[in-house]
């Protein structure tokens, strides 16, 4: 399922995630209707502020050699964890969000020209948001020096002309019904969103 390169970071990570019951293993049904054995909530990871200020410390010291100047998120998946990591570097945090279908920065927020700046999302999987978020910051004029994600998603594909750090790299496997081999283990499938529904 992960990366077993020796990484305190990724380990504390997982310890966060365990802990707030974000990651799951068992026999999901995700959204997308395929089973796995894993399934992640990040903003169960995030909902205690000192466990959100701990998973953005991380993610800052991965993000330190970058240098950016500031940090940009998309709007709402990146919110508390870009904040979190902005205020561990000890620079800006604004965010992008999708008015009228286009990825816009709003409210006053301003990109400095040539300055250096992160894109910092929760998870990466398709990496959709952060790359609108990078392509609105160099829009501006910003030069994007780097994305960070609390998750890796991608399965290891490079999603960014830019280089991604994370904390953790979550493999992507999931089965069609019919071909899970939980399934064919006589297991029952559960949809995670319900609990506590
Ligand atoms: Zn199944």
């Amino acid at each position: 399922m992960t990366d077993r390169a020796p990484d305190a970071a990724a380990d504390r990570l997982r310890e966060l995630l365990r802990a707030s019951g974000a990651l799951r293993s068992g026999h999901f049904v995700l959204s997308s209707g395929r089973h796995a054995r894993h399934y992640v909530q990040c903003a169960l990871l995030l909902e205690l502020p000192e466990r959100a200020r701990e998973a953005g410390t991380l993610l800052a010291q991965r993000l330190a050699t970058h240098r950016p100047d500031s940090i940009v998120s998309p709007a709402l998946g990146g919110l508390v964890i870009g904040h979190e990591t902005a205020a561990a570097l000890g620079v800006p945090f604004r965010f992008t969000e999708r008015h009228a279908g286009e990825m816009t920065l709003r409210r006053g927020f301003e990109i400095e020209a040539g300055s250096r700046v992160a894109v910092v999302e929760d998870v990466v999987t398709t990496g959709g948001s952060a790359r609108e978020a990078i392509e609105v910051v160099e829009r501006l004029g910003g030069e994007v020096v780097a994305a960070g994600a609390i998750i890796d998603r991608s399965g290891g594909g490079s999603r960014f002309a830019v280089p991604l750090e994370s904390l953790l790299k979550l493999g992507l496997e999931s089965y069609v019904p019919d071909e899970c081999p939980l399934c064919a283990q006589g297991s029952h499938a559960e949809k995670p969103g319900s609990r506590g529904a």
